[in-house]
Formats: C-alpha cells, sequence, structure tokens
C-alpha cells in the first residue's frame, strides 16, 4: 500500500531502528538524523517516516506528511543554531539530481558559507 515501508528501503530500516543513526530530532510523523558523509559542519537528513521515493512524490500523495518534513527542517535548523546565518534544505529528486536514496528526504545543511549555484 502507498506509504507503508519498504523491506529493502535503508531509510525505513532506520526509522525501525534496524539500522543505527544519530537521531537529532522525531516527531509523530518525521525522523531526523545526521548525515553519515556530511557536506557541512551540520548535515542533518529529516525523512517522513512514511515511504514515498522522493519528495515530489511525498506532497503529491500526502502533502501533510511533506510539510511536516518542512516543518521539521526548520526546527533542526533552529536546534543546531544554523537559522541565524542561514541554510539550505536540499531536495535531490531523481538520480539525475544526485538522489541516491529512494526514500523521501530534505538535507538541512548550514556551519558554513554555501556558494549558489549548487555543483
Ligand atoms: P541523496 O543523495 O540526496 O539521496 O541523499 C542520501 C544521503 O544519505 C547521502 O547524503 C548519504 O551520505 C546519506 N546516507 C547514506 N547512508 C546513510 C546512513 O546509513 N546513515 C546516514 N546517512 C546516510
Amino acid at each position: 500500500m502507498a506509504g507503508e515501508p519498504q523491506a529493502d528501503c535503508l531509510f525505513c530500516k532506520i526509522v525501525k531502528g534496524e539500522v543505527p543513526a544519530t537521531v537529532v530530532h522525531e516527531t509523530e510523523t518525521t525522523y531526523a538524523f545526521r548525515d553519515i558523509n556530511p557536506q557541512a559542519p551540520t548535515h542533518v537528513l529529516v525523512i517522513p517516516k512514511v515511504h514515498y521515493p522522493d519528495a515530489a512524490t511525498l506532497a503529491a500523495a500526502d502533502p501533510q506528511a511533506a510539510a511536516d518534513m518542512l516543518t521539521a527542517a526548520g526546527e533542526i535548523a533552529a536546534q543546531e543554531k544554523i537559522d541565524g546565518t542561514g541554510f539550505r534544505i536540499v531536495l535531490n529528486t531523481g538520480a539525475g539530481a544526485g538522489q541516491t536514496v529512494f526514500h523521501a528526504h530534505a538535507h538541512v545543511l548550514g556551519g558554513r558559507g554555501l556558494q549558489w549555484p549548487p555543483g
């Protein structure tokens, strides 16, 4: 069924506690943990607990869960104290844009200067 956990999904396994992660934030609908390969001093991934392959698909199927993911991203930025200097929320969508894990997620990056456009 749409949104159900997928047995072969890394991030579903992290939500279930089957793969360890450094969890920094959790709500009823979202889960957030430090990226294993950080690209900035703060690099947190925030994911919906429901499984959809990317953020656009999530937003179309479950707009509240997508909104919750963005709300959590803002709360994490405040918690990490990167909200004052500026931070970036990244939604890589599709392999051509660098998406490697096909469970919707937002990268929350900050703690250093961020260039535009990204690579
Ligand atoms: P994507 O490239 O936008 O799909 O982002 C996936 C992110 O997941 C990458 O930044 C990876 O470094 C990160 N990642 C992969 N495996 C793990 C893990 O086990 N724990 C935390 N982050 C992970």
